[in-house]
């Protein structure tokens, strides 16, 4: 069987979340099943060909929409020949993925669906065999529509959904652009949006298949608290869509073996994760490495729940607990972050991506804070557990399937999964209510360190899921 995997982002070449991630290790993992993966990604200019050896694969060609030219060339790796590249000086010519400090570019809707039609032309003009095609999010999901109404395509097409927050929603003028069939497009309101078109709708209604990232959040969408204004389209195409957690690589994620750490560890030589907490405490200057850790890594978008961690700044200023935000995003949340710089003396924030600083604090820390209000997935949570690291969360999406509350688990050593803090509801109640069990968890140390060693054995690897995936490819 043979896939052609298509998204927008893909580690290492480029990376904005989680998806990046997952579009580096599930092709992987399903290539160590024999199924043969193809993948695509639009060649950015701030992706490093010299690095990865990118090179020009031989292939160009143009497309006409609507009566412009639209040139393609056709990347490589130079060491394989299923991983491509597709360059387009409108998709690709930017300084950022989706958008930069000034907002979004404006043209992304034509930007993705000129890659949704690349990719098609690359498959049949390089004559891949492709039985699924597999789109992910918004920027590629215009795809299926293609697929279905203009190209008539035999394979199958699989959408997952990472984050159904971003759909792509732009005017229907982009319709003339892209040179799509009024009729085709608008009948059974395929793509239509409040007098918009939506491609992530599109997407879900011209798969054949949909998934999501966890089985929790597959029923959420459903519902209009998290629908996000789509849930009477997922109701409507319940019957072809499944939820299936993310795995993560344990290659890239690996206390043993990751090379960003002031002391690699292991179970066996779990002490050494206390000196990776101690040079962390003495670098940033923060106080006493006796103290529990709290870190926080992500997005500073409501999603994540960062109002939640401004608003407990005046409590936890007094703990006897060190906590450390690694964020960058909008600009409200940076600018308040930036504010509590500096003032006090166990709180660090570093504004900015910064992959190595984020293995340091996995490392070193005991919790990791994710409050989000809703999580498709999430992969931190995973990733800190393979680290030694309890996760305190918003009991929501692929939180609430991959952490359970301490206190619900009377025999640790024959529960399977993920052990952390978790609460329900999303105020700052119940999140400080969290906080306190964090803290006096962590003040019976035999109880804490047998937690803590537990989530470094929590297989948290794709196996489970990978076959799911095959089932969906098959079925
Ligand atoms: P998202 O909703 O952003 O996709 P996920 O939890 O699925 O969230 O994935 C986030 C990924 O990005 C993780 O690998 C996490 O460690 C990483 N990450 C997020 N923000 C930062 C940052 N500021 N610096 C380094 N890594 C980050």
């Amino acid at each position: 069987m043979n896939i052609l995997f298509v998204a927008s982002e893909i580690f290492p070449y480029a990376k904005s979340g989680g998806l990046a991630d997952v579009a580096y290790s599930l092709p992987l993992e399903l290539r160590k099943e024999n199924i043969g993966v193809y993948t695509v990604m639009p060649l950015y200019n701030q992706v490093d060909r010299k690095k990865f050896s990118i090179i020009y694969s031989g292939l160009s060609f143009d497309y006409y929409l609507n009566g412009i030219r639209h040139q393609f060339d056709i990347f490589c790796k130079e060491d394989s020949q299923n991983e491509f590249f597709i360059y387009n000086p409108i998709l690709c010519d930017r300084l950022g993925l989706y958008d930069d400090e000034y907002g979004d570019f404006g043209d992304n809707g034509l930007r993705f669906g000129l890659f949704s039609y690349a990719v098609i032309e690359l498959m049949l003009r390089k004559k891949l065999k492709i039985d699924v095609i597999h789109i992910n999010d918004w920027q590629t999901s215009l795809l299926a529509l293609l697929a279905k109404t203009k190209y008539h395509l035999s394979q199958k097409i699989v959408l997952t959904i990472h984050n159904l927050a971003y759909q792509g929603v732009f005017p229907k003028s982009l319709m003339n652009e892209l040179e799509l069939d009024w009729d085709a497009c608008f009948k059974f309101s395929g793509i239509e949006y409040y007098d918009n078109v939506n491609y992530l709708k599109a997407g879900i209604n011209f798969s054949d298949k949909v998934t999501t990232v966890s089985e929790t959040y597959a029923n959420e969408i459903q519902t209009s608290a998290f629908g996000k204004d789509l849930d009477d389209v997922l109701r409507s195409n319940a019957y072809k869509l499944s939820g299936i957690v993310n795995g993560i690589s344990s290659e890239v994620f690996n206390p043993k073996t990751d090379k960003f750490l002031y002391e690699q560890f292991s179970l066996e030589s779990y002490e050494k994760k206390y000196i990776n907490k101690k040079k962390l405490i003495e670098n940033l200057n923060l106080e006493d490495s006796n103290r529990p850790i709290f870190i926080f890594i992500g997005r500073f978008t409501s999603q994540k729940g960062v109002d939640l961690l401004l608003e407990s700044i005046n409590l936890i200023r007094s703990y006897e607990a060190n906590f450390i935000f690694l964020g960058s995003g909008e600009e409200f949340y940076t600018k308040a972050f930036d504010s509590i710089k500096g003032r006090y003396k166990n709180i660090h924030i570093e504004i900015g991506y910064n992959e190595e600083f984020s293995r340091k604090l996995y490392a070193a820390a005991d919790f990791l804070l994710m409050p989000s209000t809703f999580e498709p997935c999430g992969l931190n949570q995973m990733i800190s557990m393979q680290y030694g690291v309890l996760p305190l969360v918003c009991e929501t999406g692929g939180l609430r399937d991959t952490v359970s509350d301490f206190t619900n688990i009377d025999d640790i050593d024959n529960f399977n999964s993920g052990i952390g803090i978790s609460f329900f509801e999303h105020n700052l109640f119940w999140f400080n209510h969290a906080l306190a069990k964090a803290l006096s968890l962590y003040s019976n140390k035999p109880k804490f360190e047998k937690i803590s060693k537990h989530n470094m054995g929590v297989d948290n690897s794709w196996t489970n899921s990978i076959k799911k995936y095959i089932e969906i490819y098959k079925g």
